[in-house]
This record gives structure tokens, sequence and C-alpha cells, in this order.
């Protein structure tokens, strides 16, 4: 078998790895062995296109492609060690803008580096292969790096609201389509340079003016964007596998921005578009009137007498690591009798699934694990709803009030359970910059400190209810 042949079949066995791999990762109790088909995958599609290359390349190209392999893997095994769970969106995001750039720069070499045998049509064709390479890898490239921004909280997160943002995406989209044109007919370095700006531009002013609640849907979107991207570097490199790949994240990235643009209820072409998503009044920010809190000795007084009680875990969970004792406090309530479920907002936390990853580390039975649609209904039956670091998820606002940023996305309707009590550390507004008028309802709490700690309270104090004290002892002597 020649070297090409072996690497063709290996790229074969990669590809039909990565859709195993989708597969796995679309269920919790498949996800490890998804991981691990994406892993055995990855190593032979590594493996086989360097034997590729190994054939027509000096040994100081096969010793530099080594020493970037190991940096490379050395960078990615230090990152993926440290990061926390709440910074993953930071990471994907400053992943997707390395694929970017990387689609940008093959570009570029299929510009500088054109092969003497492509003529007439063919030519063309590779020159337009170059221009949609470097569009798509320059636009996902800075909006990655914008996204990585504004998710670290290094930029503003509000909506970026140029005038006539909208003329202006479109207006980059026809100079692309014309300087495409013009570049396949008469290919040169100006034009080039022309789409690498019009597009770093686009891609950043397409994620800057994009509001903080809508991040979710951006995460995924540049997911998509940067498969689409290798697909295109695919194509300028004749590799199979880079387009099959690519098209693979292309595609599901694509359908994920669909199902989080259902969540929260935007239209995916207005996304696609960009620029949606409006700043918060100042009105939006303050108080509204007064609020009443509440301890921890209360709450497990509260939860002892309960019958059913529902946990809405938000991003304040995945900050405070408080995970294990939430799941500890779920198993204590279980036991005593009380009905106990999780109702996951689809975009609570910071990234896709943010939500479910913690619980299932926490050992939390994923029959009790409930999403959004499968529980709004049961909140006006529920004795205690515990409202864990969630907020933009549980905003009554996006019902009641038309002129909220978040108006029309569908929240978990918490508020309509006997007692709501809501863990957090201050009055400070969620991540979509607004304030939730949840928090002054007649029958809210506010329980402040962090949320870990706090649970880890109401544990101590169920264990104090239960064991009567010596003066109650003494007494009933
Ligand atoms: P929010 O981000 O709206 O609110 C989190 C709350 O947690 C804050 O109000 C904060 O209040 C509280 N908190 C933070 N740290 C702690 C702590 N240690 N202990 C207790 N409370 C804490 O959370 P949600 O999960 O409800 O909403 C997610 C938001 O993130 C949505 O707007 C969504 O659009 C956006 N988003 C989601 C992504 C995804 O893919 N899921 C990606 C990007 C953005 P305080 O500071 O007072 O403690």
């Amino acid at each position: 078998m020649t070297t090409v042949t072996a690497a063709q079949a290996a790229y074969v066995v990669a590809a039909l790895l990565f859709i195993l791999s989708l597969a796995g990762l679309s269920q919790h109790r498949t996800s490890r062995s998804g991981v691990v088909w994406g892993i055995t995958g990855m190593v032979i599609a590594l493996a086989a296109t360097i034997g590729l290359a190994s054939r027509s390349i000096t040994a100081t190209g096969l010793v530099l492609i080594a020493v970037a392999t190991a940096l490379g893997a050395g960078i990615g095994l230090w990152r993926a060690r440290v990061v926390e769970m709440t910074g993953m969106p930071e990471l994907i995001a400053i992943m997707h803008s390395l694929v970017g750039l990387a689609a940008v720069f093959v570009g570029w070499n299929g510009y500088l580096d054109v092969d003497a045998e492509l003529t007439g049509s063919l030519l063309g064709i590779h020159h337009a292969e170059v221009f949609i390479g470097v569009f798509i890898g320059a636009v996902t490239f800075t909006g990655s790096v914008v996204a990585y921004l504004k998710l670290a909280a290094r930029i503003d997160s509000r909506p970026l609201t140029l005038p006539g943002k909208h003329i202006l995406n479109i207006g980059a989209l026809v100079a692309f389509v014309g300087l495409t044109i013009a570049f396949v007919t008469r290919p040169g370095m100006g034009l080039l340079i022309a789409v690498t700006v019009v597009a770093l531009a686009l891609g950043a002013h397409l994620v800057a003016s994009i509001g903080g609640g809508d991040m979710p849907v951006v995460v995924s979107m540049l997911n998509s964007y940067s498969g689409w991207a290798a697909a295109a570097s695919g194509f300028l490199l004749a590799n199979d596998l880079l387009i099959v790949t690519g098209a693979l994240v292309g595609s599901s990235g694509a359908y994920l921005s669909y199902i989080m643009c259902k969540a929260m209820n935007r239209s995916f072409l207005s996304v696609i578009a960009g620029g949606f998503g409006t700043p918060a009044e100042d009105g939006e920010h303050g108080e509204q009137g007064e609020h009443r809190e509440i301890d921890a000795e209360e709450t497990a007084a509260l939860l002892r007498d309960a019958t059913s009680v529902i946990i809405a875990p938000g991003y304040g969970m995945a900050v405070a690591q408080a995970q294990y004792p939430v799941a500890e406090l779920a198993r204590r309530l279980r036991e005593r009798g009380v009905e106990v479920r999780f109702g996951i907002h689809p975009v609570a936390g910071r990234l896709p699934g943010h939500m479910n990853v913690l619980l299932a580390e926490a050992n939390v039975p994923y029959d009790i694990v409930l999403e959004m649609d499968e529980i709004n209904d049961d909140f006006p039956a529920t004795s205690v709803v515990l409202v864990i670091g969630a907020n933009d998820t549980v905003n009554p606002a996006a019902i009641d009030n038309p002129a909220s940023p978040i108006a029309g996305m569908p929240v978990l309707h918490v508020w309509e359970a006997g007692q709501v009590v809501v863990f957090k550390r201050s009055m400070a507004v969620g991540y979509a910059g607004v304030q939730n008028p949840l928090f002054f309802r007649e029958n809210t709490r506010m329980l402040f400190g962090d949320a870990k700690q706090r649970v880890e309270d109401i544990l101590r104090g169920l264990d104090a209810l239960d064991t009567p004290t010596q003066a109650m002892v003494t007494t009933s002597r």
C-alpha cells in the first residue's frame, strides 16, 4: 500500500471516529467514550498528515513539524488542566480564534505559493478558495478575540451600537463579493490585503454589537464559523479530512446556534447578521422595591417542612463550586422523603450544558435533572425553589417587560412556587446587566453570601434540627 493510499484510509477511519465522537458527546452516559473517539481520531489524523507530508519535505521541515506539534500539544495540555470550568467559554473562544488565524495563513500561503499546474478555470477556482478561506478565517479570528474579551470581562459586554450598523455589515458583505470577483479575474496582493482588512473589521463588529445576554449564541456561532474556516483550508490544501471535519464542526455548530436561538427566542438570521441585543435602560439596573432576607437556619427549617423542592442552578453555582454540597443537600432532602428536582435553563452558566456537567460531576442522578420545558409547569405545585447563583435565567422581566433587553427569552417560572430562596452575594445584576424583579417579590427571600458556604450552613442547620438540643432533651424529661 502506498503512503497516499494508507493516509486516505486513515482519513476515512478518522472521519468515522469524529462522527462517533459527536454522537457520543450528545448524551451524558456516552460522553466519556465520545471524548476517547475524538482523541483517537485526532491522533490518527495527525499521524497520517505527518506521514503524507514527510514524502515531500526536508528533514528540517519534519523537525519544525515535530517542534510545532510538541509545543501545541504542551500548551493545549497545560491550558486544559488548569482551566476552571467557568473559564471554558473563554478558552473555547481563543481556540476558535486560532482556527481562524490558521485559515488566514493557509489562504495567504495559497496565494503566494500557487501550484504551477493550475491554469484556466481551475486557477480561478483556486483564487476563489483563497479569498473565501481568508475571509471566513479573518471574521472568525477577530470575532473570537472580541468574544474572548467580552467573556473574560476585559471589555464591556454591552452591545456596541454604531449608527447604521446593519448597513456596515451588509456593506462589508457586498465589498467581499465585489473583491472576490475582482480577485478571480485579476489576482493581486492589494485585493487580498483589502479583503483581509474588511473581514477582520467585520468579525470584530459582528460580535461587538451583540449584547451580553446573547453571548451563548455567539459562542456556538463562532464554533460554526471556525468549522467552515477549517473546511475552506481543507479545499486549499486538498485535504479531504480537513474538509469533512470542518463541515462536521461547521454544521453541528450551526445546529447548536439554532437550538440556542430557540432557547433565547431569537431569530437565527438576525444572529448570523449580528447586531441584536439592546443596551439596558438606566432604570433596568436600579433596585425595584424592597428585598427580604433569610438566613441559613431559617432556610433549613423551610426545607425540612417542604414536600417538594426545585433547585434552579446558574453561573454562581459554578463560580462558588457549590455543586458538591448542593448534591449532598438534594440527597439529604430526598432521604427525608422530600421530592427534589433540578430545573436546568438551556443557557444557564457560561456554556451549553454547563450545569449538567457540574451536576454530573457531583453525582446527581440524571433522572432528577430536568430541562426547562419539562419542569416549567410544575412550579405552582412546588413548596420551595432554591435559586442557586442563577439570575437572568429566572428573571420574570423576560415575560412581563417588553422593553427589557431580555424580553421574550424563555425563563424558569420560579416565582410561581410557594417560596423562593435566592442565593447570591449582593443585589448585583446578572450577565445581561438587567435587574431582576424576582428579588423584590412577596414570596422571595434573599440568602446572601457565597453559595457553597450557604449550602453548607443549611446542611449544618438540618443537622441541628435533627439533633434535639440538650435544653430540649432536659425539658422533655
Ligand atoms: P447570571 O450570569 O445571570 O447570574 C449569575 C449570578 O450568580 C449573579 O447574579 C451573581 O450575583 C451570582 N454569583 C456569582 N458568584 C456567586 C457565588 N460565589 N455565590 C453565589 N452567587 C454568586 O446567571 P444565569 O446562569 O442565570 O444566566 C446565564 C447568563 O449568561 C445568561 O444571560 C446567558 O445568556 C449568559 N451566557 C450563557 C452562555 C451559555 O452558553 N450558557 C454563554 C455566555 C453567556 P452576585 O454577584 O450578587 O453574587
